[in-house]
């Protein structure tokens, strides 16, 4: 398996090149050469595993040579081991026809667990047999920072420094990143939005020699390996509910695009998912491109659902390299009008092919907050608002054929949101019994303002002293 750059002007890698690198040298995605497919035979088949094998299953076709199928079944049944739900991912009904599928039974009550667990065992398993050592930098809203953190803690071979926009995630969020005080970990709080956090590792990514003196690493979804381990979770889901025989729709609360991306990837491996809800808060970019083409940037405004409080969706960038019939060149004038113009006018053609299977939604704090009360209320079923959106959007736009379940991604525990569901139903929910410590247990964290040469100093002093 090969693959190749959204913007054409990358040499293409093997799995294990795309693993390591994060972002391409010009500043585009990975994405496989062609999609692996699996016939109708095959998933059939596949309805009879457990979530580990199915995973493996999966993500072999990604790995090629890189990493066998019986490899990644011993990585993702010691990832998936540690979720606290034996499906790993469940799917509880909510009514007629939406399914919740919860993603957030692993260490840090997120779905960014079900791909960062992985990927830290992916690192060791590569970075033992080459001997290197490498630096992890990312960008997060809240979930990414914790799960990968949580995912590479304590590895011999890996340094983690994550930025996040301080003072603009959930208390739980923050603590969740800046408690585990393991030497190889280190935590910016910095001083502006989640975009400008993505923007200086962005930055630090597109400073080549620094790049390479750190052999930075990147866990962001920006990371195809992130996305082929998304993969399965959306394939366990349709099977159970009937694929490859019955199609189905998915419903994602959506930020950087990742998580609908890889539902969009099942789709394209052979299974009938019909319909892409794409969900948002206030911070509506996407749903106002697929409403009516509008794809221009605004301020990004704090909400209760802050893991979706994102202006410029890194991921979108892949779906548009498909939409764009994988026109590299036309990909990479459109995403750098995006960058110097602030919006980006895709053509009317490609716009309406997205809107064949694509919706957008919206739903502001006060939606979510209803839709919260609604869901308690009608289905016993506490959501957290990120989830909430996911619901809300499955209503407003499931298909019309009603025998078509819906999957509603639901990304987060709600006790990792305490203040926005205490808001909605009057009482929070418990953290789960690893965590139930988190407020009493001491932090560690930078507060630097937003310059990327200040940024880069706290990297290298952090490499180099677990280097020394
Ligand atoms: C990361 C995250 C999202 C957004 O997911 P993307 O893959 O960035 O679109 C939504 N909800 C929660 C709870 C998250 O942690």
């Amino acid at each position: 398996m090969r693959y190749i750059s959204t913007r054409g002007g990358a040499a293409p890698r093997d799995f294990e090149g795309v693993l390591l690198a994060g972002l391409a040298e010009d500043g585009g995605l990975f994405m496989p050469e062609t999609w692996p497919q699996f016939t109708p035979a095959e998933w059939r088949a596949m309805r009879a595993l457990p979530y580990a094998d199915l995973a493996a299953r999966i993500i072999a076709r990604f790995t090629g040579d890189a990493v066998t199928e019986a490899e990644l079944r011993t990585m993702c049944h010691d990832a998936y081991g540690r979720f606290a739900h034996a499906a790993v991912v469940p799917l509880v009904q909510l009514d007629h026809r939406a399914f919740s599928l919860e993603l957030f039974h692993g260490p840090t009550l997120a779905f960014k667990d079900l791909a960062l667990q992985l990927l830290g065992r992916l690192f060791d398993h590569v970075l033992a047999r080459s001997g290197q050592r490498i630096t992890i930098v990312g960008a997060t809203s809240g979930d990414t920072g914790s799960a990968a953190i949580e995912a590479c803690r304590d590895r011999a071979a890996v340094d983690i420094i994550i930025l996040h926009p301080e003072g603009r995630t959930s208390e739980v969020q923050r603590r969740q990143m800046t408690t585990v005080l393991s030497p190889n970990v280190a935590n910016i709080a910095m001083q502006g939005s989640f975009d400008d956090c993505q923007d200086a590792v962005k930055a630090m990514f597109n400073d080549a020699p620094f790049r390479h003196e750190m052999k930075l690493a990147a866990v962001n979804s920006i990371n195809w390996a992130r996305i082929a381990a998304q993969i399965p979770y959306y394939a366990a889901a349709a099977l159970a509910l009937g694929a490859p025989d019955r199609p189905v729709a998915v419903s994602v609360p959506s930020g950087n695009f990742g998580n609908v991306l890889a539902a969009y990837g099942a789709m394209r491996m052979g299974l009938p998912i019909e319909r892409f809800i794409v969900g948002a808060n206030r911070n509506d970019i996407l749903a106002r491109w697929l409403d009516a083409n509008d794809m221009t940037m605004r301020a990004v405004e704090p909400s209760l659902s802050p893991s979706m409080d994102i202006q410029v969706s890194s991921n979108f960038e892949r779906l548009l390299f498909e939409l764009l019939g994988r026109d590299a060149v036309a990909t990479a004038e459109q995403m750098q009008r995006f960058r110097t113009e602030g919006r980006m006018p895709i053509p009317d053609a490609a716009w309406r092919a997205a809107t064949t299977r694509f919706r957008g939604f919206r739903l502001d704090d006060a939606g979510t907050i209803a839709e919260m009360r609604r869901v308690r209320a009608e289905a016993g079923y506490i959501a957290d608002p990120h989830t909430a959106i996911g619901i809300a959007g499955a209503r407003a736009h499931a298909p019309e054929d009603a025998g078509m379940p819906v999957i509603i991604a639901a990304t987060a525990h709600p006790a990792k949101f305490p203040d926005a569901v205490r808001e909605a139903l009057g009482e929070a929910p418990a953290l789960p019994p690893h965590l139930a410590d988190l407020y009493e247990r001491p932090e560690r964290f930078t507060v630097l303002p937003n310059d990327v040469a200040q940024v880069q100093g706290l990297v290298r002093a952090h490499a180099r002293r677990n280097a020394a």
